[in-house]
């Protein structure tokens, strides 16, 4: 994936600040980065400078691509955020980030992460189940990682919490090198999706 794709797109990955990780979860991030700048879009995320969130923004920078980076004051003040990137905007809080995060951004990414990861997906997933977000959500569920998440999912189908339809919401992929494609390929999500929303 290293051509330029005439549709730049504003690419939101959500992904771990955690710097204890195995190294190959950095390493997914880093060529992630790499090819979101290669293909000509810009990396969008939450600002930080450690974990797979700073590989993201180091590989996409070393590839001379854009990155916005979108954090809360505090965690700025807690000098959390990446001291190069192409813009980085302060918020006033985590409900603020989000919401910035999702109204800059044409396409999701999550890799694997922890807590504000998973918040960051489900708030994404519910924002795209309620109509107010149409746009490709992609999951790389590097090594089995999402597998527990994906049954959680599943069950909430079997249990008619959610439509079988909302199963089409996010796009899994096992390889980081199937992240781009995958965005490419993804379905449009219907205009009326809060219509179906509920069970
Ligand atoms: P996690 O997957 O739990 O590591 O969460 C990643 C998300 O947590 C980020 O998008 C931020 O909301 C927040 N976060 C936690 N630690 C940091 C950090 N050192 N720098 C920036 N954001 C962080």
């Amino acid at each position: 994936m290293s051509s330029v794709n005439s549709t730049a797109r504003r690419i939101l990955v959500f992904c771990a600040s955690s710097g204890s990780c195995e190294p190959h979860f950095h390493e997914a991030a880093g060529i992630l980065g790499r090819d979101i700048a290669r293909a000509g879009h810009t990396v969008v995320y939450g600002g930080g400078a450690v974990g797979s969130m700073g590989a993201v923004a180091d590989a996409a920078l070393a590839e001379g691509g854009e990155v916005v980076g979108i954090i809360p004051r505090f965690m700025c003040e807690l000098e959390w955020a990446h001291p190069g990137l192409t813009e980085l905007r302060l918020v006033d809080d985590m409900q603020q980030r989000k919401r910035d995060m999702l109204a800059t951004s044409d396409a999701i990414v999550t890799l694997p992460g922890g807590s504000g990861t998973f918040e960051e997906l489900f708030e994404a997933i519910t924002s795209k189940r309620l109509g107010l977000f149409p746009n490709p959500i992609v999951i790389l569920n590097q090594g089995g990682f999402y597998d527990p998440l994906f049954q959680l999912l599943s069950g909430s189908v079997s249990a008619r919490f959610m439509n079988e339809v909302h199963l089409e919401m996010w796009h899994a992929v096992d390889r980081v090198e199937e992240i781009l494609p995958a965005i490419d390929a993804a379905a449009e999500w219907p205009d009326n999706a809060v219509e179906f929303a509920t069970l």
